[in-house]
């Protein structure tokens, strides 16, 4: 399938309009922007952003949907949210290579994005059963107590380039079936991944008589995620980025008591202690170095090394960085697709100069390559430099395949060295033995919200909760009981005695 054929089975055209309430798409945007791939350099289409005229269209129909949405039983919000699952079934394929092309990773890795959005919708339609408060003995004769839960009303939902679709359906799905209203705000370097989902899920609401309103899409840069956070009528934003968006964004939400789930940056470690299987751990550490070329929030940026181990652990990995293929993310022998843009090619420039700069050893050099098949600028080699854990430049996250290689002699060092970053994503840890992996993951152990053992650190599945603490956010989406961010508690007390008893023993008599 060529790429027009791949665009013409997405409902993807030459210009593309990038609002839409559900059923609707909006078709009076008068400004422009293109999709580039970074897989070629070429223009893949252009399509419309949103007016703030449109914004607020789009937020007045999800407050008028919301109020039909919320009313539906859950399980039959599920329905639709499975028949959402159904007819991304049919287009995995097709979207899967979009995904690859507009964001540069591997085909395998696009497919199994959409893979994902169909195990959120699979999860989702089976917790539409399951939305369970609990109950409690009240200190009161004749009284009972319990918790409910009921939707928030309208999420905004902001997305990072890295998984252009796969971050929002784990917010949507969920929501959904909470009984809220979705409006995505996916990122500006990949609206067409969106603008392709919301072609598919269109005919599913249409289908189901789903009223106007309850999953829409906005399209354009950081000014329109503010229309979004700055909203009073936005119940609660969802917002996937670098941790400086987070700042702002968290900031901005809480300042009007909204609520917000932040999932933000990482740096992410893996400690390979010297009993562990090197098979797995040399596997494990390259996968997470630079699958997605280094660019997602899981991906393994530090290796913590014990030192008996250090020497012979560092000639294999080296040895297989010389074997990873670097090219096309479309075909299938290569290990590596490009950057996203010339911006993070230049970000990676400056991260290399900067370990120079700070006293670090590259022990694999990087560089921009050029030449035949290179010709969009951003692809790059995935390097790896010998580091102090201390140096400034280890603790912070470049999103790009830059692998930083320590050394430790005991645990409790390797511990302290993991944890001393201002993030706290994903950590794993390579052993053999179950003391060393009790003790990371006990109180003394990793303080991030994901902690694997002998698995590295991404690829995280659905049914977990997804999020990570400290600078990270502290946020949770996808499986567990993270649909609770989804909507508000509320807690009941029913008297059905003749007395009106007061809690604390006080007495009020008239
Ligand atoms: P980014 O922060 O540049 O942009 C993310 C989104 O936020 C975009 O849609 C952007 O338009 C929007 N945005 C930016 N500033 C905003 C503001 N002030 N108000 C409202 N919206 C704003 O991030 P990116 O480059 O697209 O993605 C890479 C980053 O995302 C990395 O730091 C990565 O670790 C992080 N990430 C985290 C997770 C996670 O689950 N923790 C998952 C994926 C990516």
């Amino acid at each position: 399938m060529n790429t027009e054929q791949l665009l013409n089975s997405l409902n993807i055209s030459a210009i593309n309009h990038g609002t839409a309430t559900g059923l609707v798409w909006l078709n009076n945007d008068s400004e422009k922007s293109n999709s580039y791939s970074p897989v070629d350099g070429n223009i893949i289409a252009e399509y419309f952003t949103t007016s703030e005229e449109n914004y607020n269209l789009v937020i007045e129909k999800s407050l008028e949907a919301f109020n039909v949405w919320k009313l539906w039983p859950a399980p039959k919000r599920g329905e639709v949210v499975r028949q959402i699952g159904e007819a991304l079934r049919h287009k995995r394929e097709d979207l899967g290579r979009l995904v690859s092309y507009e964001m540069g990773k591997s085909l395998q890795e696009g497919i199994g994005e959409v893979q994902e959005m169909i195990d959120i919708c699979d999860y989702a339609t089976g917790l539409s059963r399951q939305l369970y408060g609990m109950t409690t003995h009240s200190e009161r004769p004749g009284h009972r107590m319990f918790e409910q839960w009921h939707p928030l009303g309208v999420v905004g939902i902001i997305s990072a380039f890295n998984f252009p679709v796969a971050v929002w359906s784990w917010n949507a799905m969920i929501a959904l079936v909470c009984g809220n209203v979705c409006v995505w705000k996916p990122s500006e370097k990949t609206p067409l991944t969106a603008i392709a989902c919301q072609h598919v899920i269109k005919t599913v609401l249409e289908k189901n008589n789903i009223p106007e309103g309850v999953l829409s899409l906005l399209n354009g840069n950081r000014i329109c995620g503010e229309w979004l956070t700055n909203d009073k009528r936005v119940n609660l934003i969802s917002a996937t980025g670098s941790t400086a968006m987070g700042r702002e964004v968290g900031k901005v939400v809480s300042s009007r008591f909204g609520k917000s789930i932040l999932e933000l940056g990482g740096n992410n470690a893996i400690i390979v202690c010297e009993d562990a299987d090197l098979k797995i751990a040399i596997t494990a550490c390259v996968f997470g170095a630079v699958g997605t070329a280094g660019q997602r929030c899981t991906t393994t940026r530090r290796l913590i090394i014990h030192s008996s181990i250090y020497e012979k652990f560092k000639d294999q990995l080296v040895k297989a960085y010389s074997q990873l293929k670097i090219g096309n993310p479309l075909i299938q022998e290569n290990h590596m697709g490009p950057l996203i843009d010339k911006d993070a090619v230049e970000k990676y420039l400056h991260t290399i100069s900067l370990i120079k700069e700070q006293g670090g050893n590259m022990i694999v050099e990087g560089g921009v390559l050029s030449g035949s098949g290179f010709e969009s600028g951003c692809y790059v080699k995935p390097c790896i430099a010998e580091v102090s854990h201390d140096l400034a430049i280890v603790k912070t996250e470049t999103f790009a395949p830059i692998l930083y290689f320590m050394k430790y002699t005991d645990l409790d060092e390797a511990i302290n060295i993991q944890n001393e970053v201002p993030q706290g994503l994903s950590s794993a840890i390579m052993t053999t033995d179950i003391r060393k992996s009790e003790l990371f993951l006990s109180h003394a152990g990793s303080d991030c919200g994901i902690a694997n053992v002998n698995i590295g650190t991404s690829g995280a599945e659905i049914g977990g909760a997804f999020g990570g603490e400290k600078e990270t956010g502290g946020g949770r989406e996808s499986g567990s009981d993270s649909w609770k961010s989804y909507m508000r508690r509320q807690t009941v007390t029913i008297n059905y005695s003749s007395k009106l008893p007061l809690a604390q023993g006080i007495s009020f008599e008239l």
